[in-house]
């Protein structure tokens, strides 16, 4: 930037959401901003949370700066009649994960309380607020305190714009017909009713969903800006719709992965691109360093990784399917499967859930992993053995999946994954869907039938992954500076600052 002002002059204070897949985007963000322009930058968050984050600082960021600071914000889930120590959505049933977004409004006296405590400390106010999406609260907390809220979109602008859209004007409730238009989107981007939230289907403004999404999403639009975990280039038709409906200024600071998973890898894992999870290696069954063996034992491009995220599954009739379906199609695969849905997602795997015989048979063979609970996925999609990913189209998935130039088979779960599905397919052309919902309708032969086509050497299959490299190589560049260039996501961060000093 031109006339840099003093570094010590400021600091930004941050409150991500308290799921993992929102405080990883919130972290690089924070090194991001501190890299460009040396402020201070604070994450606030819970006590189990800060220990996440801390972890995961040191595994994945060589380069984690001094000027990223974090602070404990006292919660108790309990009081609010969820599980002791409940502190992210992680292995939350989904009627407990509506009592957790209630509860996380109850930070707000915590964070209020904080920014006392740094003006105290600082003299001064920081230069801005940057909250989760789902923190509304900050707009007039941060007003109350005269500075500005800007509001971090985790997900992409295509699924962010639906999100808001849908929940502001539920417009299923206005029709009986199975599709719908949703405001702001053009008529050709028609919605189906099954690509609703099974919660979202029945809203009406007066249940327990619609009275958080509501209001918190309303109030974030109130933000000074918008900034997205998202690349310019990426996604022109999502970032239009959003722009035209918040009428706010709408950075796109992604890509925020770690530098090294942009650089292109070797075949080995690199222990500072894991998330830090301590189960990794004693639940997976085998160690990280045999599953990388193995990877590297296998033919470019011709391995299917299998993963629902951080806290998703599918149904017990589902996952038989999924395993049926894999099987006849002989692909090599690494699967990260937990308990299905209904049954506790932390307790042990049991081998009923699968066709009998199943992983005994993939290891005679050599023809697959299965991988208990959790998985380094960051390592493994950058592996050059990938040839595929099925995923649930967690935003984060989708965005580790397309840096690393991997096609997507989609099976979207919950939340906004049914739209990034839905644009993956429509605006990409990088993913096939196979089914949408943990119970949704799925049989064998059409497993087969997606993976056979996503894995294909030409045809559909071929294009699908020259169009993700095409994608790969514009998010890279976004994150690039080289001479005269700077990439679009280091120009945002920087636009962003400019536009708060002045
Ligand atoms: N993740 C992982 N190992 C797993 C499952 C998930 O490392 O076994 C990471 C994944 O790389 C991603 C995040 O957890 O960064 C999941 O975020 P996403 O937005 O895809 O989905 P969510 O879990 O929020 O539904």
């Amino acid at each position: 930037m031109g006339s840099q002002p003093n570094p010590d002059d400021h600091y930004i204070v941050m409150f991500p959401f308290m799921a993992h897949g929102h405080l990883i985007p919130f972290l690089t963000l924070a090194n991001r901003i501190h890299q460009r322009t040396g402020f201070t930058l604070i994450i606030a968050t819970t006590k189990l949370n800060l220990h996440y984050l801390r972890r995961s600082s040191s595994n994945r960021y060589d380069d984690l700066n001094s000027g990223i600071h974090f602070a404990e914000l006292p919660f108790s889930s309990s009081d609010h009649g969820l599980p002791p120590n409940t502190e992210t959505t992680e292995n939350l049933s989904r009627a407990k994960i509506i009592d957790f977004l209630h509860a996380s409004r109850s930070l707000e006296t915590p964070c209020r309380n904080f920014i006392h405590e740094c003006i105290g400390q600082y003299g001064r106010q920081p230069l801005c607020i940057i909250s989760d999406m789902f923190y509304g609260w900050a707009v007039d907390l941060a007003n109350s305190f005269d500075t500005v809220n800007i509001a971090f979109v985790t997900c992409g602008a295509y699924g962010f714009a639906a999100l808001i859209s849908i929940w502001n004007e539920l417009p299923h409730r206005k029709t009986e017909s199975e599709e719908f238009e949703v405001t702001g989107f053009p008529k050709r981007c028609r919605f189906h009713r099954s690509q609703l939230h099974q919660f979202l289907r029945v809203a009406d403004g007066s249940d327990t969903w619609s009275r958080f999404f509501q209001p918190q999403l309303r109030l974030c639009l109130k933000s000074h800006a918008l900034l997205c975990n998202t690349v310019e280039e990426l996604e022109p038709l999502g970032l239009q719709i959003l722009r035209d409906y918040v009428k706010r200024p709408v950075w796109c600071v992604g890509l925020l992965l770690p530098q090294a998973a942009l650089n292109d890898m070797s075949c080995s894992p690199s222990s500072s691109l894991s998330i830090s999870k301590p189960r990794v290696s004693k639940e997976v069954g085998i160690s990280a360093e045999k599953l990388f063996k193995w990877l590297a034992s296998q033919e470019p491009k011709s391995v299917l990784y299998i993963s629902f995220g951080s806290q998703n599954t599918i149904g017990a009739t589902q996952m038989m399917e999924l395993a049926i379906g894999l099987e006849k199609s002989e692909k090599p695969f690494v699967w990260v499967i937990r308990p299905p849905e209904g049954f506790d997602l932390k307790g042990e795997f049991r081998q009923e859930w699968l066709p009998e015989g199943f992983e005994e048979r993939a290891k005679e063979n050599n023809r697959g992993l299965l991988v208990r609970n959790w998985a380094p996925q960051l390592d493994i999609m950058a592996h050059k053995s990938i040839g595929a990913f099925l995923s649930h189209c967690g935003w984060n998935s989708v965005l580790e999946s397309l840096s690393q130039g991997v096609p997507i088979i989609g099976w979207p779960l919950a939340g906004e994954q049914n739209y990034n599905s839905k644009m993956l397919v429509e605006e990409m052309g990088v993913s096939v869907e196979l089914s949408r919902g943990p119970l949704g309708t799925i049989a064998g032969d059409e497993v087969k039938k997606v993976i056979d086509l996503v894995m294909e050497r030409d045809g559909k299959g071929e294009e699908m992954k020259k169009r993700a490299n095409e994608l790969k190589l514009q998010i890279r560049a976004a994150v690039k500076e080289e001479g005269e260039h700077k990439g679009s996501a280091l120009k945002a961060i920087d636009d962003c600052v400019a536009s708060i000093l002045a």
